[in-house]
């Protein structure tokens, strides 16, 4: 084998309906590395899904999260308790909101954005940040900064999409032109779009990383909501 650029599935309830995100695989003969891993609680599903490959988490050699959101970090604390010697990578700006060493910017915008609710969203925003408030920190180990290259898949060089949070990154396989976007790109009925709008940091800063991501032209973008869009690489 020369390596393997897997798409996992993981979906979770979200009120009447399922929330589905697909966090990726980048498996090579000296690595296994998880990029974003899904809910608070989406450890079981992440071991049903390794387990199609053969993998257990045990084997994962680095798990890195491209931003400190619930859906991308929900499961870090929990792998990590599984396997003590997996890596976690962030870039710089996110760590302390991946550590809570600093209060979580999303934690901070959801409580502004209660104060504001009409009385019939209030249940719903209190729940909202109730669970953001369960999120387990994780310390980060290593920093991925812009045009790091990693010799993950052939080659796996980082870049820094802004935005949607302002460390956001997102991850370029160069060999095969594959984006592993995160966040800064999401998929609505097939076409690219930026995720989330309402929950984003900085609109501008946000356009501006789509429009980056976009212009590398790639094969195939592989979107944590939404799935992929071009040719996905066989499972
Ligand atoms: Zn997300």
């Amino acid at each position: 084998m020369e390596y393997k650029i897997i798409r996992l599935v993981i979906k979770a309830p979200f009120g009447d309906t399922v929330n589905t995100v697909y966090p990726t695989l980048l498996w090579d003969e000296k690595n296994i590395v998880l990029v974003d891993c899904g809910f608070i609680g989406s450890l079981t599903t992440i071991e049903k899904e390794l387990a199609q490959y053969g993998l257990t988490v045990k084997q994962l050699t680095g798990l890195v999260l491209t931003h400190h959101d619930h859906d991308h970090m929900g499961a870090a604390a929990a792998l990590k308790r599984v396997n003590p010697n997996l890596k976690i990578y962030s870039s710089p700006e996110e760590a302390p909101y991946i550590s809570a060493q600093d209060k979580p910017l999303r934690l901070k915008q959801a409580e502004e954005l209660q104060e504001t609710l009409p009385p019939d969203q209030q249940d719903f925003g209190r729940a909202f940040c109730d669970m953001l408030r369960r999120v387990e920190p994780v310390p980060v180990d290593d920093f991925l900064n812009d045009s790091d290259k990693m010799d993950w898949c052939g080659g796996c060089r980082i870049i820094a999409t802004p935005g949607h949070t302002p460390g956001h990154i997102s991850l370029f396989l160069e060999k095969d032109s594959i984006v592993i976007t995160g966040d800064a790109m999401a998929l609505e009925e097939g076409r690219p779009v930026i995720a989330n709008p309402q929950f984003t940091l900085d609109l501008n800063q946000a356009e501006n990383s789509l429009n980056k991501l976009l212009s590398l032209k790639a094969n195939a973008y592989y979107c944590y909501h939404g799935g992929v869009y071009g040719k996905e690489l066989p499972r």
